[in-house]
């Protein structure tokens, strides 16, 4: 795995270098909405340490770590109501996954029936 890349735009979003429209925060997430939605809720959850994907985090962050991002992404996912219709959580990883950005994040998406599972070439 290459090293964690300290000038991602979440770790720069993270250090408070460049703003975000937060929804949420605590010791363990960071949750705030996309530049570029998909959906008419489109909210993306970061955890606060140094993980590059979806990998990294599950193999290296401790049991604390992990628990408190999911228990994060749960309160969102509550607290903007889509629990109740549902919604879709993606943790888009590496090249063939489609991650643009190396600091793991979930996107959170709702507010309507999402479309196809994958889509695109
Ligand atoms: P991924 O392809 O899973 O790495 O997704 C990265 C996501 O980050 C994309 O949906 C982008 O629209 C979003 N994004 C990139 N820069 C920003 C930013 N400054 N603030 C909020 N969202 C961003």
């Amino acid at each position: 795995m290459p090293p964690y890349d300290d000038q991602n735009i979440f770790a720069r979003i993270l250090r408070g270098e460049i703003p975000c429209r937060t929804v949420y925060e605590d010791a363990y997430a960071l949750a705030f909405h996309d530049i570029h939605p998909q959906a008419p809720i489109h909210i993306l959850v970061i955890p606060k340490g140094k993980y590059i994907s979806a990998v990294d985090f599950g193999q290296t962050a401790p049991a604390e770590n992990i628990a408190g991002f999911y228990r994060a992404v749960s309160q969102i996912a509550q607290d903007h109501g889509l629990s109740e219709n549902g919604f879709r959580l993606i943790a888009n990883t590496g090249q063939h996954g489609g991650q643009e950005v190396p600091h793991y994040h979930v996107h959170l998406l709702g507010g309507k029936k999402i479309g196809a599972m994958v889509s695109g070439g």
